[in-house]
């Protein structure tokens, strides 16, 4: 089927084995891309590739810390030497730890800081060689946050993070011009994933609420109704990034939100 977005495209998505990341894997993989499920959680992983393609022609699942220099090169490695290459980058591996900044660990705050933008470098770092090299363009999409615009109490490292993002994007969106290499960030507000889960008794305690208001009163306090965005309103936005044909929409960040956050 010719008509498909992504016919033939190579997309690795990294943090595929659990939440918006799976959700984006399935998309492009039903929209025609060889899908690479890239995650430290390799169980995980291997059961989404296999949920998606029992066959296992189109998707894989590759053991990837993206903190881990050798980790990722290798991943990628792996990535060219089963499918050839690679088109489409969404860099969404990420994790939560709140807290308050007075008190906040230091070693939490370097954990938090090497997931979202170490491992954003690594990885853009070892598909932009490829991507230049093959010639064909590409995309690439970084999972930032509403907190890419927005800051949020108990959450210094990963507002800091996802602002970086914002950064780091601009600067790829500049160099990757010549080379048909676009990129993006993606930034929503609220999903229901594990990530979120976890974090509603955390907050209740550190801010003295029950959970019900720490979800109506903090986290959907100023969306437009009272929603939770969902897994799949993000992969519909990711799908139309990655399918996206020219430069002109590059260095970009895109908010799906309910509203939370206006530009
Ligand atoms: P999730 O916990 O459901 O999934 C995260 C995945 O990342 C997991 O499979 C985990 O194993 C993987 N991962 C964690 N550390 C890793 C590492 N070092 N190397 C490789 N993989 C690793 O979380 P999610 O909610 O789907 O979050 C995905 C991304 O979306 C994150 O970057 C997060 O900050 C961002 N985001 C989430 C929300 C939300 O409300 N859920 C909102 C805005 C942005």
């Amino acid at each position: 089927m010719s008509t498909q977005k992504l016919q033939d495209k190579i997309a690795v998505i990294t943090g595929a084995a659990s939440g918006i990341g799976k959700d984006i894997a399935k998309v492009y993989f039903d929209n025609g891309a060889k899908v690479v499920i890239a995650d430290l959680n390799m169980e995980a992983a291997s059961a989404a590739a296999l949920q998606f393609d029992p066959n296992g022609e189109r998707a894989m699942a590759v053991a990837m810390d993206v903190t881990d220099e050798a980790a990722v090169e290798a991943g990628i490695a792996a990535v060219v030497q089963r499918f050839g290459g690679v088109d489409i980058l969404v860099s969404n591996a990420g994790i939560q730890i709140v807290g308050p900044v007075d008190s906040y660990e230091f070693s939490n705050w370097k954990k938090m800081l090497a997931i979202h933008l170490d491992g954003a470098f690594l990885t853009t770092r070892a598909c932009l060689k490829l991507m230049y090299a093959q010639k064909r363009g590409g995309s690439v999409i970084y999972m930032g946050s509403v907190h890419s615009k927005e800051a949020s109490v108990l959450k210094a490292p990963y507002v800091a993070a996802k602002h970086g993002l914002v950064g780091l994007c601009k600067v790829v969106a500049k160099e990757g011009a010549k080379h048909g290499v676009r990129a993006n960030v993606i930034c929503p507000g609220f999903v229901r994933t594990p990530l979120v889960e976890k974090q509603i008794p955390e907050q209740a305690k550190e801010l003295g609420i029950t959970e019900d208001e720490v979800v109506r009163n903090v986290m959907l306090k100023d969306t437009v109704d009272g929603e939770f965005t969902t897994v799949d309103d993000v992969a519909q936005t990711a799908l139309f990034l990655a399918s996206f044909p020219t430069n002109a929409l590059t260095g970009q960040s895109i908010v799906v939100s309910h509203g939370w956050f206006m530009q």
